[in-house]
């Protein structure tokens, strides 16, 4: 009896041995194998000579307490919208910055104007400085001519006399007849649309950016038109542009992709939505005019044929001097200029470029960007200009 009682002890013993084994037995046997080979997969390393790569001796790592484990990846933030500011009184706020880069100039004239004695030699140091100033020279000329009439008919010149005069003389050169005014609105039911040109470099795309928020710093929507579709990077810049205040960017996701089909694209976007502006940006390659003209032609046809063209701005850099007013004559012959934007103005001290483009392509300098800022990006006004360039 007691034996049977030892047989039954000993055979139960064995089998819950084995049921705690099979217990024990970690669920996912396969889901470690996958594991494993997953693994292996990844790092594509072969298994070498002596590396024991039979899966029963793989171990498996104990699983992590759950506060190790990896948080779920959160979705990015929204962008918190900026309320930008509006546009009146931008030029004042930024006449500093005007005055720091183009007090130089203005001083040099002023000092030369106050001398005892106005020989020859003072006419012509002006005339120099003027020309310096990237005025140009049949400005520089007629300036100096100018002056030197004043002198002789208005005889002493006491520095305030001195200060008036300069003021007034450059003022006569830098006003002109056409309106400054941008067209931005709606019209027949249908947005504004704004072409933007310029050579690549210029601050093309910056400027997009800028005047789309100062429209709606305005209080107006905007619809963002990448179509400089041959560098990625402009539609990522004009979309960060966007996505800060709040305006739909209408770009495309192959590069090199037609822009003329992009610009069509963003003007119906604006119709559809009632949008105020449409901004396009276009690309500024420059290889022969003929290039150009077939481009932005096309862009510009195409738009066409949903609603008017109501702006082309010319984005000009004012620190390439006559080289850059060489390329803004190549715009104006391909395409009806409307205005100009003269970027960089806080970066030279040849303001005098606001006279020379005038003259040169005969439409006004309607905003001066004056540096890298969102908000640095100003409606010229001229008297503000002037009163910058003499202190
Ligand atoms: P794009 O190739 O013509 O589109 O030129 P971008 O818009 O990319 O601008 C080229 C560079 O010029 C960028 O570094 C801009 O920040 C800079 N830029 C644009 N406008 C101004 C300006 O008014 N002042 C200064 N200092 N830099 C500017």
């Amino acid at each position: 009896m007691l034996e049977y009682i030892i047989i039954i002890v000993v055979v139960a013993v064995l089998l819950l041995g084995a049921g705690g084994t099979m217990l024990l037995r970690p669920r996912g046997m396969h889901g470690i194998r996958r594991g494993r080979a997953k693994e292996l997969d990844l790092t594509g390393s072969m298994p070498k000579a002596g590396d024991d790569t039979s899966a029963g001796t793989i171990t498996l790592p104990p699983p992590a307490p759950p506060e190790q484990r990896r948080p779920e990846p959160e979705a990015p933030p929204k962008p918190t919208l900026e309320k930008p500011p509006p546009s009146a009184g931008r030029m004042v706020r930024l006449r500093a910055r005007l005055a720091r880069s183009q007090s130089g100039f203005g001083n040099a004239l002023l000092s030369l104007l106050s001398r005892d004695r106005l020989d020859d030699d003072t006419w012509d140091e002006i005339e120099e400085v003027l020309i310096t100033a990237d005025v140009g020279v049949t400005p520089a000329r007629q300036i100096t001519a100018d002056l030197r009439t004043r002198v002789k008919v208005e005889g002493t010149r006491t520095p305030e006399e001195v200060r008036a005069m300069l003021r007034s003389e450059l003022l006569t050169q830098v006003e002109t007849e056409s309106s400054r005014s941008l067209r931005t609105q709606r019209h027949e039911g249908r947005p504004a649309v704004l072409l933007v040109v310029g050579v690549n470099g210029t601050g093309k795309t910056t400027t997009c950016g800028k005047l789309a928020r100062s429209l709606v710093g305005d209080g107006q929507t905007v619809v963002l038109g990448a179509a400089d579709t041959f560098r990625a990077a402009a539609a990522d810049q004009l979309q960060t542009w966007g996505e800060r205040v709040g305006a739909k960017v209408v770009r495309s996701d192959k590069e090199g992709a037609d822009p003329a089909s992009v610009a069509f694209d963003a003007v119906s976007a604006g119709i559809e939505q009632e949008a105020d502006v449409v901004l396009v940006d276009t690309a500024g390659r420059l290889h022969t005019k003929n290039d150009l003209m077939d481009e932005l032609g096309k862009v510009k046809r195409v738009i066409e044929k949903r609603t008017a063209v109501d702006e082309v701005l010319l984005v000009l850099d004012a620190t390439t001097g006559q080289n850059g007013l060489r390329q803004a004559r190549v715009f104006a012959e391909v395409v009806d200029v409307t205005g100009i934007v003269l970027t960089k103005l806080d970066g030279t001290a040849k303001g005098g470029i606001v006279i020379a483009v005038q003259r040169e392509l005969g439409v006004p300098v309607k905003l001066v960007g004056l540096g890298e800022g969102p908000d640095d990006l100003a409606p010229f006004d001229a008297p503000t200009f002037v009163d910058a360039i003499i202190g």
